[in-house]
């Protein structure tokens, strides 16, 4: 008999939940917002009999802009995910490095969650949110989206899918959880750093060449005023003086890459998640200027920092690095498999 573990899926996510591990989709394209919403994998403790991967070669998805479930090829779903999550113009080494990840995480859902892999929506193994799982959208948006470069640019992600096809990523003989987001800032994040989880393949590295990215860094202006109301809205209690604002700002407590967890304002202490939100900021790699009567809110990087870079992602590319140097590269130990293979592994 023969299994495949996803024992991963528990160590990793029983009763623990883990926020927005997927993807700060590109905001280039406003459709593509940034995910807040917490996804939770649920604790299925078990491993997954794999005696036949052809039930995996199609997906449930869930149209959320209409409202019904689709089943659909995989392969045909995963260049739908490719071209919602990372721009077209980008190298196609690392579109096919996108392609990878998104059908892993599809895959990941589909097995390890047998149907019920987007709690959201009963039925269906994925949505086709960013905000809960992962972006996606209909040859009809990509055409309104691309205009007249529709052509080229569908052939161009459908070479990165094609080239790529039925590639997962595993780690210890299971499918991992493919973490990736828009810009990490210069260094990717330990993922215990964020997630409270240790997770051997969701390392911290450097990832050079983001900086050309225009959203590698961003500024939020706020008035002072609007500074504490929103502040208070978030903390009733807080007690914070209108005169400098900056030096009530304590505590600054930090991951090694930067990203804030907590800081001290005023009397009270709040997560660096709680203030990106607050401000709607990129990231929580940020910093407080004050000028005059605003308070300039200085943001590095887009998204969360864990796993894969999709800038850096690109700046590899350019370089000459093939997708699977690329997803070496971001994701530490890990294997690139066919999903036929899953089968070959014994436990
Ligand atoms: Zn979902």
């Amino acid at each position: 008999m023969r299994y495949v573990a996803y024992g991963v899926f528990t160590i990793f996510f029983s009763l623990i939940i883990l926020p927005s591990i997927i993807v700060f989709g590109f905001n280039f394209h406003k459709t593509f917002s940034v995910p807040s919403q917490e996804i939770k994998l649920v604790d299925n403790g078990k491993l997954v009999k794999l005696e036949d991967t052809s039930n995996y070669k199609t997906i449930n998805v869930f149209i959320t802009n209409q409202n019904k479930i689709q089943k659909m090829d995989l392969e045909e779903y995963v260049k739908g995910v490719v071209a919602a999550e990372m721009p077209a113009e980008f190298e196609m080494e690392a579109l096919k490095a996108q392609a990878v990840a998104a059908r892993t995480y599809a895959l990941s859902k589909e097995i390890a969650l047998g149907g019920k892999g987007c709690e959201l929506h009963p039925g269906a193994d994925v949505c086709a949110d960013s905000e809960h799982c992962q972006a996606w959208q209909s040859e009809g948006e990509l055409r309104q989206k691309w205009g007249e470069n529709f052509d080229k640019y569908y052939a161009k992600i459908s070479q990165a899918v094609e080239d790529t096809r039925g590639l997962v990523l595993v780690y210890d003989d299971a499918l991992i959880v493919p973490a990736y987001h828009a810009i990490s800032g210069g260094k990717t994040e330990n993922s215990e750093d964020v997630w409270q989880s240790k997770i051997p393949y969701l390392r911290s590295v450097v990832s050079p060449g983001e900086e050309v990215a225009s959203k590698y860094k961003t500024t939020v202006i706020v008035s002072k005023e609007e500074f504490i109301n929103k502040l208070k809205q978030k903390e009733p209690s807080l007690k914070l003086d209108n005169s400098n604002i900056l030096t009530q700002i304590k505590d600054v407590e930090r991951t090694q890459v930067g990203h804030v967890k907590t800081l001290k304002i005023g009397n009270i202490t709040f997560n660096g998640k709680d203030i990106k939100e607050i401000f709607d900021l990129n990231s929580t790699n940020f910093s407080f200027e004050a000028q005059g009567n605003n308070i300039v809110i200085t943001v590095i990087g887009y998204g969360h920092g864990v796993g894969m870079s999709q800038y850096g992602a690109n700046a590899m590319a350019k370089q000459g690095k093939k997708f699977d140097e690329i997803l070496k590269y971001y994701y530490t130990g890990i294997e690139i498999v066919k999903i036929e293979d899953l089968l070959k592994i014994q436990h």
